[in-house]
């Protein structure tokens, strides 16, 4: 439709040719330049002209990519626009280029192209009326249009044109009018000339190019308003699915207009755009349905859409952005409803703890007990399982194996050390650098709200100025507060009573009493060596092989050897040493296989190893004599290397440690007594000297308190019944004290030592001291004593009793009361020691020297035996 009216565009205009966008009359467009003949248009027009003429340009779009634009010129689109160009931003950065702001004023048509070097230039053909825009015009257009109107009224151009409005005007209605730029484009649309809006409207709403090059193409007005009218039915049709998703947030669905770009003309410069169009709003959008789909509860989604909502309105290079980001992605990623099924078969759960553990038996029965009563109750509030026990008795891997039988994730918290309650619970969000503490971040690890939590060492949190992560974690194992756990970077609730927790410890001593109260202790003793044979030959050996990529056809460890590591190499109440060891034994022959196997043959067996069947003439590093000797052979690669005690020596070095008792209880005035520590049991000796001097008593060794004060009762009870032992000074007096002074010390000096229970030692120690008698080197004992020469019970019978056992003893001397640990201990340990139970110290120096210890009352009579339990 041409036009005789309005201003017109000059007849002669330089082209700009384009390859991606489309501009329409009515829209502005930013439009990057960096082909050459575009280059010289901006350069020689835009940049030197000086009349507004020489800013209006011809922009002819979708050409084929003027990168590849040989010498000639790629054949035009016919019709173009004519564009006035605005803003002309030049840039050296990462090549030369222009960016130009150009606005669309009219449709026109290339009639002939005059010159194609440097630029081209062309003969046009304005196609579209174009009206002033001054406000005094604006009613004079709106005027023409109403005439224009009420001449086509009878027209199908009318009623298409109403009709146009009308949806345009119900698109706009769906808006946010608060929104100022709406407001804008809602009055726009009633002073606009009709037959303008198809053009203004399609360059805001979404369209293709395609779709957009269409409309340009409609040169006829009936056409472009046909070609439009499905477009903005198609765009409100899309934004009314958008309100559906996004019925909680009503104001939301306002959002999709964003101003993207400036304009010359008033009223010309907005874009419609769904949220999310732009890379950052994209993002946002994401995170945005997945706050939605994360199934969080009430309150969590509310903060998440709260923080959505800042997020949205926050420029990305702030540093609060990003920090909302991360919260927003952790809130998404955590599992609150997220959990897996319990898959509870006691049956199954026997089956699996047996087959996992040797030996262990009273803990498995009270975790199949624990259960047993979960799955009955279906419920988990119960006490909290602490398994206490030295290390490397397998807790953890109790842990695991619970966790595996009740099919759950299973997630190890360390504690050791842990001395601020934000590792716990969190950091606030306004400290720089904050985080979650580590029970949630656990549970984004895992990924579901229902896994078994190890939380390890709870003997060892520590306690500072930030706080006391004990009380911490009082809130998240109390069954009663731990549905609404809230960690302070959360800040909201979060519910773990679905998670079920298990702690370890080393010791109770340690544990804070109110943590404490929430738990459920189980004690787990150490092994006795015939356990850790077993469990050796049942699980390490096979895991270590494994693990070093070999086979029992590769390396054979006869359970002799095992033995020797036990006993020579590693001084342990756990098997942890004992793995390493199995462990450095595996490596190094996993050399030799690698190396081709290489092992020699002796001619005929050590003599100081009698070889068991199977072995016989199978070994590897008989020394590196042997090794270089010329008896040197290749064994077949099927031959099992079998490691003996020569190999052992080869591999691990020297023996460690060597049974030392009889060595040492050659002078009077030592004893073995039995010690108590976290790592297990341990035998320790007690050596007592004196000297003359005024009756002073010396004590070394790191001793308590409570252990000193044990050492003056020992004194004092050996004075006081001096005459009735015989003891006497080394002058011969009577009182054991007089002119002389004694020292008592305890070896493992760097060790600290207290408790009571080395009363009964201290005194059968001072007793060989003053008598001058041997105590038996086979003895050792543990008791607490009283000023009046009772023996009151101690606790870790079966730690100390296995120590006694594993350091060869053969009689252990106990308090009476203690009588009933004693069902603890295995039967083949039992079998092989002497028990002997005593309520007072006369029981205790019967019991300790050969031939008993001199009574002067007959009442006394032999110690009560009941050895060979
Ligand atoms: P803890 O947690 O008590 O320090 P771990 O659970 O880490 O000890 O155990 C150390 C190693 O010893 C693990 O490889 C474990 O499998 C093994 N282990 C300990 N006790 C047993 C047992 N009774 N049966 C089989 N393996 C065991």
């Amino acid at each position: 439709m041409a036009s005789n009216s309005g201003i017109r565009i000059p007849s002669r205009l330089p082209l700009l040719l384009t390859h991606e966008g489309v501009l329409l009359p009515g829209s502005t467009m930013r439009i990057s330049v960096d082909t050459a003949r575009n280059m010289q248009l901006v350069k020689s027009r835009l940049l030197k002209g000086t009349s507004l003429k020489s800013t209006i340009i011809g922009v002819i779009p979708n050409t084929r990519d003027p990168e590849h634009e040989a010498e000639d010129l790629p054949t035009l689109h016919s019709i173009g626009v004519a564009g006035l160009a605005v803003q002309v931003v030049g840039s050296n950065w990462p090549k030369p280029h222009y960016t130009l702001l150009i606005t669309g004023l009219c449709r026109l048509r290339v009639t002939q192209l005059l010159k194609e070097r440097p630029f081209p230039v062309a003969e046009v053909e304005q196609l579209d009326k174009l009206e002033q825009y001054t406000s005094a015009d604006a009613d004079a257009a709106a005027a023409d249009a109403a005439s224009a109107d009420s001449a086509d009224t009878a027209g199908e151009l009318g009623e298409l044109s109403q009709r146009f409005y009308q949806t345009a005007v119900q698109l706009v209605g769906m808006l946010d009018m608060s929104v100022p730029v709406v407001a804008k484009l809602r009055r726009l649309l009633d002073s606009l000339p009709r037959e303008t809006l198809p053009d203004v409207i399609t360059a805001m709403i979404r369209t293709s190019n395609q779709e957009k090059l269409q409309v340009l193409d409609a040169v006829g007005l009936e056409e472009r308003f046909r070609r439009t009218l499905p477009l903005l039915t198609r765009q409100i049709e899309g934004l009314k699915l958008l309100q559906k998703t996004r019925k909680p947030r009503p104001d939301d669905d306002k959002r999709v207009l964003a101003v993207r770009r400036g304009g010359v003309f008033p009223g010309r410069q907005f874009s419609l755009e769904d949220e999310g169009e732009e890379e950052g709003g994209d993002d946002t959008a994401v995170l945005e349905r997945k706050v939605r789909l994360a199934n969080m509860p009430e309150p969590a989604l509310r903060v998440c859409l709260k923080e959505l909502k800042r997020l949205k309105k926050m420029p990305q290079s702030m540093p609060e952005f990003a920090l909302t980001r991360n919260y927003l992605e952790l809130m998404v990623e955590l599992p609150w409803s997220k959990s897996t099924t319990d898959c509870l078969d006691i049956r199954a759960a026997r089956v699996l703890l047996d087959s996992d553990h040797y030996a262990m038996e009273k803990l498995k029965r009270r975790v199949l007990e624990y259960l047993a009563v979960r799955q009955l109750k279906r419920a988990l509030k119960g006490p909290i399982l602490c398994f206490v026990g030295p290390p490397g008795v397998g807790k953890t891997s109790v842990g695991r194996s619970i966790a595996r039988t009740l099919g759950r994730e299973f997630h190890r918290i360390a504690l050791g050390g842990v001395c601020d309650q934000s590792d716990i619970r969190g950091h606030r969000r306004t400290y720089v650098g904050s985080m979650p503490g580590r029970i949630i971040n656990g549970l984004k690890t895992v990924g579901v709200n229902n896994p078994v939590f190890l939380l390890d060492e709870v003997d060892k949190l520590g306690k500072s100025l930030q706080g006391d992560p004990a009380a911490a974690l009082l809130e998240v194992l109390d069954p009663e507060q731990n549905h609404s756990f809230t960690d302070h970077y959360l800040n909201v609730a979060f519910d773990l009573s679905q998670v079920l927790f298990i702690a370890t410890a080393n010791t109770t001593a340690t544990i804070p009493p109110a943590l404490l109260d929430r738990m459920e202790v189980l004690q787990v003793p150490g092994y006795t060596q015939e356990e850790k044979v077993e469990i050796a030959h049942r699980h390490l050996i096979p895991q270590q092989l494994e693990q070093h990529g070999l086979t029992p056809q590769q390396l054979q460890i006869p359970q002799h050897t095992t033995q020797d590591i036990i006993s020579r190499y590693t001084r342990e109440a756990g098997v942890r040493s004992l793995e390493r060891k199995i462990g450095a034994v595996c490596r190094a022959v996993a050399v030799k296989v690698a190396e081709g196997h290489k092992v020699c043959k002796p001619e005929s067996p050590p003599p100081e190893r009698a070889p068991s069947a199977g072995e016989a003439g199978e070994r590897v590093g008989r020394g590196e004599e042997s090794l270089d000797g010329s008896t040197e052979l290749a064994l077949p690669p099927e031959m099992p290397i079998v490691i003996d005690r020569h190999a052992l020596r080869d591999i691990l070095g020297l023996p460690l440690f060597e049974m030392e008792v009889s060595e040492r209880l050659t002078l009077p005035g030592v004893a073995i007594g039995l010690a108590w520590t976290p790592l297990g049991g341990e035998i320790m000796f007690v050596e007592a000297s004196r000297m003359e001097g005024e009756g002073q008593l010396t004590l070394t060794g790191q001793l308590g308190d409570v252990m000193k004060e044990s050492a003056q009762l020992a004194i004092s009870w050996l004075r006081s019944n001096a005459k009735k032992y015989q003891l006497t000074n080394p002058g011969g007096g009577a009182d054991p004290l007089e002119g002389t002074d004694i020292h008592l010390h305890f070896p493992a000096g760097a060790v600290t030592k207290d408790g009571p229970s080395a009363g009964v030692t201290m005194v059968t120690c001072l007793a060989s001291l003053f008598s001058g008698r041997l105590v038996r080197s086979d003895v050792a004992m543990t008791g607490e004593i009283t000023l009046r020469g009772l023996v009151l019970p101690v606790g870790g019978i079966k730690d100390k009793v296995l120590a006694a056992h594993r350091a060869g003893l053969k009689r252990v001397v106990l308090p009476k009361r203690n009588e009933k640990d004693l069902e603890e201990i295995p039967a083949h340990v039992r079998a092989e020691l002497d028990f002997v139970t005593a309520s007072s110290l006369d029981q205790v120096l019967n019991a300790a020297f050969d031939g008993g210890f001199p009574a002067v009352s007959p009442a006394i009579g032999q110690p009560q035996v009941t050895s060979k339990l």
